[in-house]
This record gives structure tokens, sequence and C-alpha cells, in this order.
């Protein structure tokens, strides 16, 4: 941008007082080379940098307006013209930096979008990641506290002999044998329910207004939705699950140690079953 101005004022300056061909094409050659310039820094090649081009362009189409004067003397133009020139040269610089402007704040706007996505949603699977799953725990849980007969409640899973899956067919195979298990339980579930992947092949799954009885009938037809269904290559996986419904002032971390037991204890029990944490 620097050397692109800089050769641009100094193509500018000489031109207002000797008017001739030669410093108007001296001056023409220096904006062009500070144009080619931007080009081979690659400024302008990136997407996001694509909002420079409309400006640099309607910049110089205001620094050319100013210039009339020395251009009407060189081709000893009417005064007309030369008025016309200029305002159609304003006119098409300012729309320029408009368009400039506007690309710019359109490329801001996706890049707030994009991290605002990564934030909070797991790459792999697109599902809502640990951080989003905390933040909806805590509004849901201060909710059931605050509001007596608003329960919430929650299923945890994790997948049965996962890393044999990896072994067996690889771990791209692995992933899309999550993949997979996430479209299936987003299938399963209620349009409020909110699915979260915590961990490598561990998820949770948060009930709003349900309570322990609802979340156990959720989790057994999703235990038998991931056992009839092929995930991937692999054929037959299974998931251990684990039930808990929050109790009232509970810490979080509390509720979800409950519910990482009842998952341990579905793994010890022999895997593939649901394990209600009761009150
Ligand atoms: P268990 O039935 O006791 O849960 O056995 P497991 O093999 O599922 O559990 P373990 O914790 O021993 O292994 C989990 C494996 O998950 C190990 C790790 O390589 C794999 N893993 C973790 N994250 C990813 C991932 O993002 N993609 C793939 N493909 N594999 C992953
Ligand atoms: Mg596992
Ligand atoms: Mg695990």
């Amino acid at each position: 941008w620097a050397m692109s101005a800089g050769c641009w004022l100094l193509g500018y300056f000489p031109a207002r007082e000797e008017i001739g061909y030669l410093s108007l094409a001296f001056k023409g050659c220096l904006a062009a080379m500070g144009i080619a310039g931007m080009f081979l820094l690659g400024a302008v090649r990136k997407a996001e940098h694509q909002a420079y081009i409309p400006l640099f362009a309607g910049i110089l189409c205001f620094a050319f307006a100013f210039s009339t004067d020395s251009m009407a003397e060189l081709v000893r133009t009417s005064l007309w013209v030369k008025i016309i020139g200029e305002r159609m040269l304003l006119l098409v610089g300012f729309a320029l930096v408009l368009r400039g402007l506007y690309l710019w704040s359109r490329h801001t706007m996706q890049i707030n979008d994009k991290l605002a996505r990564l934030a909070t949603t797991d790459e792999l699977t697109g599902v809502a990641n640990r951080r989003q799953l905390m933040h909806e725990l805590k509004k849901q849980t201060a909710l059931a506290s605050r509001q007596s007969g608003n329960m919430v409640s929650a299923i945890m899973f994790d997948v049965d002999h996962f890393k044999l899956i990896n072994d067996e067919h690889g771990h791209e195979e692995g992933d899309k044998v999550l993949k997979d298990i996430t479209r299936l339980a987003n299938a399963e579930l209620r349009i409020e329910d909110m699915l979260a992947r915590i961990g490598g092949e561990e998820f949770v799954v948060l009930l709003p207004s349900t309570g322990l009885n609802g979340a156990a009938q959720s989790a057994e037809r999703l235990r038998k939705a991931v056992k009839r269904t092929q995930l991937g290559a692999a054929e037959h996986a299974s998931a251990s699950f684990g039930v808990a419904v929050y109790k009232p002032g509970e810490p979080i971390a509390g509720f979800l140690k409950r519910l990482d037991m009842a998952v341990y204890k579905s793994k010890k029990a022999g895997r593939d079953r649901v394990t209600v944490d009761l009150p």
C-alpha cells in the first residue's frame, strides 16, 4: 500500500507543474506500477484483501478528478468536457469506494461468523463442542434450580471399543463413524435437545424439560439406533450410556461426574447398555 501511494504521489506532483505527454505518461506508469506492486505482493490475490481493489481504484479516480486542470490543458479540451469529466470521475470514484467498503464489511462479518462457529462447534462433526455444552448447562441448570418442576436431564455415551474400529478400518473410517453417530443421534433427538462432542468418542445430550424417565427412554432409543445402524465401515458398533437428572443446586462438575460414573457402570456390566443414575 505504501509503495502504491508513493508511486502515485511521485507521478502526481510533477504533472501539475510541467504539463506534457511525458509527465502524464510518467504518472500513468507510476500508477500502474503501484497497482502491479500490490498484485506482486500478493495482497489483492487473497480473498480477504479483495476489497482493496475497488477502494484503491476509487481513490485513483478521485486523484485524477483533481488533476483535470492539467489534463484539460494538455488535450486542449473545452471547459464543459473538463467539468463533465471531473464529475464523472468523482461519481465513479465514489461508487468504487462504496463498493470497497461494502466488500470489506461483508468480509469482516463473514470472519466474525466463522470465529463464532469455530468457538462453539466441534470441527469434525459440526455438533456443539464442550465449551458450548458448558454454556448451555449453566443456563439450563440455573433455570432448573430456580423453577421447581423444571427438570433437566442429560445422557452421556461413549462408543464401545472405538480403538478397535480405528485399528481395523483406519482412523479416517473411525472419523466417519463419529460423524454418522452424530447424524443418527440428531435424527433421533428432539429439536430442543443439545448434542455435544466432549472428547474423542464421548458425547453428551442435554435434555431440557425432561425427567429421568424421559431421558432413560431417549437413551434406550439411541442405544438401539446405534446398534442396528451400519456406521461407516464398522458393523454392529455399539455405545455405553449413562443417564442422570440434575439435582437443583448441584454443581455442574458433580452432575457430569455422576453421568461419567453411570457410563463407567455400563462399560463394567458388559457395554451396549444404559445405566440410569438413581437419585
Ligand atoms: P471402551 O469400549 O472401553 O470405550 O474402549 P475404546 O477403545 O472405545 O476406548 P479408548 O479410550 O481405549 O479409546 C478411544 C480411542 O478413540 C482412542 C483414540 O485413538 C480414538 N479417538 C479419539 N479421538 C478420535 C478422533 O477424533 N477420530 C478417530 N478416528 N479416533 C479417535
Ligand atoms: Mg470408547
Ligand atoms: Mg472414551
